[in-house]
């Protein structure tokens, strides 16, 4: 452990913390094994998006969608489990962990009034440093008539205990392909409707081979389209929109947005105090997570940073660190894993193949497909892919995406690859076993070399 600074007595704590989520608690432990005084505010359910309305909701809902054998599938039954297990894990990872460390937590709205105070309701805290950790909503693009229609959003899709007959699912990035698969497993006719493409930011063979998974499923999938307006009409709600300069209508019964994230910037006080934020109003931080206030530091959904919970919680433990260490505590996201929780599942790590090419590296790529893996023959399921991208020059791994059963698990090892700067030909010549999904990522890294469609068994 690092030496501990003398305490600045005339604040109230040394780390006063705006919320309660990821990005909040993992600094908060952090600052308590330094010897610091911190507390949380929060103005919602503690423990945030993640464990209440994110992950773990979202998570439990599919795995019990996936279950379903029978004729009678239960969303209802599943909602109720969703909220045993929420509340359990509320209270086992976040409220526990308050005592535990001895973190206060206060109730109630909180404003920046300078670098060094924060107001909540009224009263105002001292703080040495402040973390702002407010995390993100659902963004609802502007569409005319979507108000006066109604949608659901992320949060209030984990609510919905009846699945709906027909779903139109406006974006189809992780959130809308997670939760439309969902309800398509309870029996819900899904149109994906996305601006771009599914998985926009992903390959564009990923997209094509999930494109083409939901479409056998029985779903619609309407990419590069607009939606321009909503309407309900004899009961029904209705979407209209342009896809290539053609209009395309879409009748639904209910219609569930997921545009992206919103960052909660509003309200804090930001501008006044002089905190730097983006065009799209998240807080700009540099690399220990300060922003252009030295002694405010920002982590998680509210920042320019990817959006997933380990980001925040990582990055909320590197501003602690700053704030009271010798400071140098930095994210490296070159490795960053990426999941999509559909069936099959989309895992990346690293760059895609464009990103690298944006970046200015010369790349080689390869593709394997699903039905070169024995782990998927012998499952019978060979929906699927896996893609490397490789520094042309030196074969150093750059980037990999897997569309698989398991693939969330196979990128580990992509994960570790990339972060140890290993070459496609020292990925090819480790060990995998054989018939796992972990092999494939083995196989694909041989094809940089040879067919492997002409070796024997196991990958050597
Ligand atoms: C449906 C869904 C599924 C997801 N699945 C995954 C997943 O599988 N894996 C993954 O890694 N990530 C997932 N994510 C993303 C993940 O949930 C977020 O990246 C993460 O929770 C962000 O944590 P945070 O601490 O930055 O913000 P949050 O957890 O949102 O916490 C912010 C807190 O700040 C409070 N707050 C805001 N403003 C104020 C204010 N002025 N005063 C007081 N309090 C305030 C809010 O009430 C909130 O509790 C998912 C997200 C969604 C929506």
């Amino acid at each position: 452990m690092r030496p501990v600074e003398p305490i600045d007595s005339h604040h109230d704590y040394d780390l006063v913390v705006i919320g309660s989520g990821g990005a909040a608690f993992a600094p908060a432990i952090r600052a308590r094994d330094l010897g610091r005084s911190v507390v949380l505010i929060d103005r919602g359910t503690v423990g945030g998006t993640c464990v209440n309305v994110g992950c773990i909701p979202s998570k439990t809902l599919l795995a019990d969608s996936e279950r379903i054998n029978g004729p009678a599938p239960d969303l209802g039954a599943a909602v109720e489990r969703k909220d045993v297990l929420v509340a359990r894990l509320r209270q086992e990872k976040y409220l526990d962990l308050l005592d535990e460390y001895g973190i206060d937590l206060r109730a109630g709205e909180a404003e920046l009034v300078d670098g060094h105070s924060v107001a909540v309701d009224g009263a105002s805290v001292g703080a040495g440093a402040i973390l702002v950790a407010a995390g993100a909503r659902p963004a609802i693009p502007p569409i005319p008539g979507l108000e006066e229609a109604g949608y659901l959003t992320s949060a209030t899709a984990l609510e919905v205990s009846e699945p709906p007959v027909r779903l139109a699912v406006i974006g189809a990035n992780a959130v809308g392909l997670e939760l439309g698969q969902m309800f398509g497993n309870f029996g819900a006719r899904v149109t994906f409707i996305d601006l771009v493409r599914v998985v926009p930011f992903e390959e564009a063979e990923v997209a094509e081979a999930m494109r083409e998974v939901l479409e056998d499923q029985g779903h619609a999938v309407i990419e590069g389209a607009r939606t321009e307006r909503v309407s309900v009409e004899d009961g029904e709600r209705v979407l209209r929109g342009t896809v290539g300069g053609e209009p395309f209508e879409v009748r639904a019964d209910e219609i569930l947005v997921a545009t992206g994230r919103r960052p909660n910037t509003e309200g804090l006080g930001l501008e006044r105090v002089g905190v730097e934020l983006d065009p799209r109003g998240a807080i700009v931080v540099d690399s220990e997570q300060r922003t252009s206030v030295p002694s405010v530091f920002a982590a998680g959904d509210v920042t320019s940073q990817p959006q997933f919970v380990y980001v925040a919680a990582a990055g909320g433990a590197a501003a602690a660190e700053n704030a009271f260490g010798v400071g140098g505590e930095r994210l490296g996201l070159d490795s960053l894993p990426r999941i999509v929780f559909t069936a099959p599942q989309i895992a990346s790590a690293g760059l895609t193949e464009a990103q690298a090419r944006q970046r200015g590296f010369e790349v080689e790529s390869r593709i394997l497909p699903l039905d070169a893996v024995p782990r998927a023959l012998v499952n019978g399921d060979t929906r699927g892919l896996y893609k490397l991208v490789a520094e042309a020059s030196s074969g150093r791994l750059l980037g990999a995406s897997v569309v698989a059963d398991g693939a969330a698990e196979v990128i580990q090892a992509a994960v570790y690859a990339i972060e140890r700067g290993m070459t496609v030909g020292e990925v090819a010549s480790t060990w995998a076993p054989y018939l796992t999904m972990a092999e494939g990522f083995k196989l694909a890294a041989q094809t940089f070399t040879r067919d492997v469609a002409k070796l024997s068994c196991c990958a050597a």
